[in-house]
């Protein structure tokens, strides 16, 4: 269970297991439907879909992409979901070495979130509280757990001051200009500084650069005016993916350039 592969294996695996349930609540919570029952059904003939169709990414090439049911299209998002995830998990694998570590449950519980979120959020431009009021709690359960596990409870209170890094500005801009900024944007980056920590002052960097580089490239191809919404939620899920994986290696960098 300890070597590299076996970890790197195992963690590809459950990361597709989830995809397959940020589907469900990607289609499921804007909905207002349960997440548990009914099972997985066709959104175009509502006919339930038996187990070996629903394997992750399998049941989809299987299918060659239509319901078994009525012959309709499977969208390519719901392989692609499952395939971001399992690629995401492997990634925190990656981070560690493919060594089992304790930093890798909130990091886990940080990329399945921001996956649901990032969906919903191009879907329906809102960031539910269904999904992101249960996950600012678990996310400061398993940094406590890690604060604890390592021994040191400054990781909790660096936890703390990613959280207030995160919601303070979003949630006065949300106040000032609630057109610009909605309260769902200051909750989910509460939300990713309580796992990034100090990281989160990345995640915001490339949040609004990769964000107005957007709105500027829609507004020149005369998709968007200027007063309409790009969903905020993705680019603040893309900086805090940055900030999770090379955020590290970006502050050393940066500490290299000041000399
Ligand atoms: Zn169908």
């Amino acid at each position: 269970m300890e070597q590299p592969w076996v970890v790197g294996l195992i963690l590809a695996l459950l990361g597709l297991a989830v995809g397959s349930f940020d589907n469900v609540a990607i289609y499921r919570v804007p909905r207002g439907l349960s997440l548990w029952s009914p099972g997985s059904f066709c959104p175009r003939c509502k006919r339930p879909v038996a187990w070996r169709d629903n394997l992750p990414i399998l049941g989809y090439i299987l299918l060659r992409g239509r319901c078994r049911r009525c012959g309709g299209p499977i969208s390519p998002r719901y392989p692609l979901v499952e395939a971001l995830s399992g690629g995401l998990f492997l990634a925190v694998g990656a981070k560690h070495d493919f060594r089992w570590s304790v930093e890798m449950l909130p990091e886990l519980l940080l990329v399945t979130v921001l996956i649901i979120v990032s969906f919903i959020d191009l879907d329906e431009q809102i960031i539910p509280n269904r999904v992101i009021l249960p996950a600012v709690p678990a996310a400061l359960v398993l940094m406590a757990v890690v604060a604890w596990a390592r021994g040191d409870w400054g990781i909790l209170l660096r936890s703390l001051a990613g959280a207030a890094i995160g919601g303070v500005p979003l949630g006065l801009l949300a106040l000032l200009l609630p057109r610009g900024m909605g309260m769902g944007d200051a909750k989910l980056s509460l939300f990713t500084g309580l796992v990034l920590g100090y990281q989160q002052l990345t995640a915001f960097f490339f949040a609004f650069l990769t964000g107005s580089a957007a709105g500027l490239v829609l507004i020149a191809l005369g998709r968007m005016g200027r007063k309409s919404r790009i969903p905020f939620g993705p680019f603040l899920a893309l900086g805090a993916l940055v900030a999770l994986f090379f955020g590290g290696w970006i502050w050393e960098f940066y500490r290299g350039l000041m000399g």
